[in-house]
C-alpha cells in the first residue's frame, strides 16, 4: 500500500509521470536527483505552499495557549504540513537519540525502546553498535508514523556540568562525529530523515537561550565544528537543527558564518535548516543567515516563519528566491531520504521484543569498567551473599530528562519503574525503566543470597553490607535538558558509598550518571563500573556485565577529573558570555596539555580478559594517504572486544598543535581467547593538521609526527614515527578531495 504521500512513487513506477499533474519525467521517477525532483515540485507550488514547508508546529498541546494541529502524531516534538495537492506528505517529528520521545505534556505516553544514552553508546567506542541502535529506534519512529526523527547529537563535552552530555558522544571530534554519523545512518536507513543537533557549540543548558559562546574560529574548526563535519560526511543527515545559544554575538540560528559560510559553502551541505525550538529570533536576519525552517511554533510564540516572513515577502525584503531556496533545501531533503518514494503509514506497534535485544547489546557494549582490584568482577563464582543497595535498583535504571525522554509503556506514569520523584514535570519526570539490577542479579546467581537496602541510611546499609561477601552500591545522578549539574553526586551518596566501602572491603560501585562525577571515595573501593543510563534493558545489562555473561568492553568518552578545579572553567557556569579560552583543547586535551592527572583518563576501560598490543607501522601510500597497522592479542582465557586507540603529535619545530596529541584513529577488536587480529586505520588528514585563515583550509605541516597506539589515551605502548610532506586542502575543496 502505498498511502496518500506514495503518489510520486506510483508515478516513478510508471515512469514517464503519466500520472503525475505537472508531467515532469525527471521529478517524478525515483531514479532523478533530488535536487531536480525538488526544483520540478517547486516550479508547481504557490508561495503559500512553499510557505508551509518551512513553518513547523509543536506537536503537543500547550497549555491552554496551544492546541496542536489534529494531523500532528500525538505528544509529538513536531509537525509540519504537506502539500496534499502535490503529494508532498507532512513531516511528522519526533525526538531523540535514544528512541521516540513523548513530550512531557502529554496526556498519553507512548512506549517505545529506549537505547542508552548517547554518551553510552559513544562509550562503546563501536560504529556497528551506534548503527543498529540508529536503525531500531528509527525503524520503531517509521513504525510510529514518524518521517523525520531529531536525534544525532554531537555537541562535544566541553564542560562535563553540562545537563545534556547524556545525549551527545563525548570529547573528542572524531570519536563523536563518527558514533553521532553512524547512529544517524542507521536511523535513515529506515527512509526517514534524522538531524544532526545542535550546531553548534551549545555546550551548556545555563542561560542556554542566550549565551553568547566566543571561540577562535580555527580552535573551533579543530573542535566542535569537526564533529558536526565527522557527523555529516559520514551520516548524510537530512536535517541540522541549529542552537539555541549565540556564537561570537549572532545567535546560532541566524548566523551567516555558520550556516551558509561553514555549512552550504565549506562542506557542502544539501539538507536543510531546522530551528532548535524556539531558537529563531527574527525573519528577515534569520532568512539572510540560511535557516531554512523555524520549528515549534505553539511551543513559542515567535512566528518568524508564519506572518513575519509572510509580510518580509510582501514588502520585499526577503525574495522569493530566498523562499525558493529555503523550501527547495526541505524538499530536497525529503526526496533524497525517501519521505516522498517510501511514505510512513499510519501508525502502527513496533516489534519490541527484537528492539529491546538491540538496546541489551548496546548497553553491554557501552559500560565501562573502571576499577576491578583484584579480580572481585565477575562476580560468578566466588560470592555467596550478596547486598544491593540504593539507586532503586530493587525497581530499575535511570534515564536523562527533557526532551528526549523515552516512555517505556503506558501504564501509570508512562511505565515509570518509581514514579513520584520530582521533578515530576519538566524537565522531570524522573524516570527509571522497569528493569531492576537486583532481580537480574537474583535470577543470574541462583545459589547466592541477594538481599537489598536503600541506602537511605547509611549506618543501616553499612551494617547489612558488613556480613556480606560483597556490597554493591547503586549510585544515580539525574541529568537532563534544561539545567546543569555538580559534578559530586547529589543526596549524600558520597557519604553511603564511604560507609559501606570503610564496612566492607569487597564493594562495588555501579554509576548511573549522565556524564562524569568525582569519587571521593574511589581508592576505598575495588571496582567502578560506570553503566550511564543504561537504557529500557540496563537491569539486564548490568547483571550480565557484574556476572560476567558478558564481558565489558566500553572506554570512556570523555574524561573523568579528579576535581572540579582542574577543569578550564571551573567556576559557576556563566551567563551573558563564555569564553573558550581553551580553544581546541577539550577533554583530554586539556589534561595532557596541563599535564593533569585525571581521575580515569579518556579511553580507560577495563575487560575481564588481557590482551597485548603488537607493532604499530605507519606509512604513506602513493596517493599520499597515512595509514595505521596494528594488532592485537586476546592473552586471557575469555572472549572479549578492546578498542585500540591512535593518537598523534605535532611534528617537532613547527606551530604545534591545541595540545599534545589527538585521537586521530580507532578500532574495536573482537577477540576469542588466544585469537590475534590485525587491523588497518586510515588516518584523516584533517586530525594531523591545523585550520588557517588565509586561505581558509587545512594545513598540515612538514615534519616527523609521532604516533602512540594503545588502550587509553594515557596507555600508549606502541610508538611509531612518520615524515610528512607540507600539504594544503582548501576549505571549500575538502569534499571533493582535492589537494593544493
Ligand atoms: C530541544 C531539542 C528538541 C526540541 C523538540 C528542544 O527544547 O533542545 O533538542 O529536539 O526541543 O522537542
Amino acid at each position: 500500500m502505498l498511502g496518500t504521500f506514495g503518489r510520486w512513487a506510483a508515478a516513478g513506477l510508471m515512469l514517464a509521470g503519466a500520472t503525475a499533474s505537472w508531467g515532469q519525467a525527471e521529478a517524478a521517477s525515483p531514479t532523478g536527483s533530488p535536487e531536480l525532483r525538488a526544483a520540478a515540485v517547486l516550479a508547481e507550488m504557490t508561495p503559500e505552499e512553499k510557505l508551509t514547508l518551512v513553518k513547523g508546529y509543536f506537536g503537543t498541546d500547550f497549555g491552554t495557549s496551544f492546541t496542536a494541529p489534529p494531523e500532528a502524531r500525538p505528544g509529538s516534538a513536531g509537525y509540519v504540513p504537506g502539500v496534499p495537492r502535490l503529494g508532498i506528505p507532512p513531516q511528522w517529528q519526533t525526538d531523540a537519540g535514544i528512541g521516540v520521545a513523548t513530550q512531557g505534556g502529554a496526556k498519553s505516553k507512548r512506549p517505545a525502546t529506549a537505547l542508552p544514552s548517547g554518551l553510552a553508546v559513544a562509550a562503546s567506542w563501536d560504529p556497528d553498535v551506534a548503527y543498529a541502535g540508529g536503525r531500531m529506534i528509527g525503524g520503531e519512529a517509521r513504525a510510529y508514523g514518524f518521517n523525520v526523527m531529531l536525534g544525532g547529537g554531537v555537541d562535544l563535552v566541553r564542560e562535563p556540568r553540562n545537563g545534556r552530555n547524556f545525549e551527545y558522544a563525548g570529547e573528542d571530534p572524531l570519536l563523536a562525529g563518527t558514533i553521532a554519523g553512524a547512529a544517524i545512518a542507521g536511523v535513515q536507513s529506515n527512509h526517514i530523515v534524522s538531524t544532526v543537533k545542535h550546531y553548534a557549540l551549545n555546550d551548556q543548558e545555563t542561560d542556554r537561550g542566550k549565551v553568547n559562546v566566543v571561540i577562535d574560529e580555527s580552535a573551533a574548526r579543530t573542535s566542535d565544528l569537526l564533529a558536526f563535519e565527522l557527523a555529516i560526511e559520514r551520516g548524510n543527515p537530512g536535517s541540522v537543527m541549529c542552537a539555541y545559544n549565540r556564537i561570537g554575538g549572532p545567535y546560532a540560528c541566524e548566523s551567516k558564518h555558520l550556516l551558509s559560510d561553514v555549512l552550504r559553502k565549506d562542506w557542502h551541505y544539501q539538507g536543510y535548516v531546522m530551528s532548535d525550538w524556539g531558537a529563531v529570533h527574527s525573519a528577515i536576519d534569520a532568512v539572510a543567515a540560511g535557516l531554512d525552517q523555524e520549528s515549534g511554533f505553539g511551543l513559542h510564540r515567535d512566528d518568524n516563519y508564519g506572518a513575519k516572513l509572510s509580510e518580509a515577502l510582501a514588502a520585499g525584503t526577503v525574495s522569493g528566491a530566498q523562499l525558493d531556496a529555503m523550501a527547495g533545501h526541505v524538499l530536497t531533503a525529503m526526496f533524497a531520504h525517501g519521505l516522498i518514494d517510501n511514505p510512513v503509514g499510519e501508525p502502527g506497534q513496533p516489534d519490541f521484543a527484537a528492539d529491546q535485544g538491540v538496546a541489551l547489546r548496546a548497553a553491554e557494549a557501552g559500560a565501562v569498567l573502571l576499577k576491578n582490584d583484584g579480580g572481585l568482577l565477575p562476580l560468578v563464582a566466588t560470592a555467596k551473599r550478596i547486598v544491593v543497595i540504593g539507586g532503586h535498583a530493587d525497581k530499575g535504571v535511570l534515564a536523562g530528562g527533557g526532551s528526549s525522554l523515552v516512555y517505556p509503556g503506558d501504564g501509570f506514569d508512562g511505565g515509570n519503574a518509581v514514579p513520584g520523584l520530582k521533578p515530576t514535570s519538566w524537565p522531570g519526570p524522573v524516570m527509571f525503566y522497569p528493569s531492576s539490577p537486583l532481580e537480574e542479579l537474583r535470577k543470574a546467581l541462583p545459589g547466592a543470597r541477594v538481599d537489598y537496602i536503600d541506602g537511605t541510611d547509611p549506618a543501616a546499609a553499612a551494617r547489612l553490607a558488613k556480613g556480606a561477601d560483597v556490597a554493591i552500591v547503586f549510585a544515580t545522578q539525574w541529568t537532563g535538558e534544561s539545567f546543569d549539574v555538580p559534578l559530586t553526586l547529589p543526596d549524600d551518596q558520597d557519604a553511603l558509598i564511604g560507609a559501606v566501602a570503610t564496612a566492607n572491603r569487597n564493594t562495588a560501585v555501579v554509576l548511573e550518571t549522565g556524564g562524569p562525577v568525582l569519587m571521593p571515595w574511589n581508592a576505598k573501593v575495588k571496582v567502578v563500573l560506570e553503566a550511564w543510563y543504561p537504557g529500557r534493558m540496563g537491569g539486564l545489562a548490568i547483571a550480565d556485565l557484574l556476572t560476567g555473561k558478558a564481558n565489558p568492553s566500553g572506554a570512556l568518552p570523555v574524561t573523568f577529573p579528579a576535581s572540579l578545579a582542574q577543569l578550564p572553567h571551573p567556576g559557576a557556569l556563566p551567563s551573558g558570555t563564555v569564553t573558550y579560552s581553551e580553544g581546541a583543547a577539550v577533554g583530554y586535551k586539556w589534561f595532557d596539555k596541563q599535564n593533569a592527572a585525571p581521575l580515569y583518563p579518556f579511553g580507560h576501560g577495563l575487560s575481564y580478559t588481557t590482551f597485548e598490543l603488537g607493532r604499530l607501522t605507519v606509512s604513506q601510500n602513493a596517493q599520499r594517504k597515512v595509514f595505521a597497522i596494528v594488532s592485537l592479542t586476546n592473552t586471557g582465557k575469555r572472549p572479549g572486544a578492546k578498542t585500540v586507540q591512535l593518537y598523534a603529535g605535532p611534528a617537532a619545530g613547527t606551530g604545534g598543535w591545541e595540545a599534545p596529541r589527538r585521537l586521530v584513529g580507532f578500532h574495536k577488536f573482537e577477540l576469542a581467547p588466544g585469537q590475534t587480529q590485525t587491523a588497518e586505520i586510515e588516518i584523516d588528514p584533517r586530525l594531523l593538521a591545523t585550520w588557517r585563515k588565509d586561505p581558509a583550509g587545512w594545513v598540515i605541516d612538514q615534519g616527523d609526527y609521532a604516533f602512540g597506539a594503545g588502550l587509553s589515551s594515557r596507555e600508549l605502548t606502541a610508538k611509531a614515527q612518520l615524515k610528512l610532506a607540507v600539504a594544503r586542502y582548501l576549505a571549500a575543496d575538502w569534499r571533493a578531495g582535492d589537494r593544493q
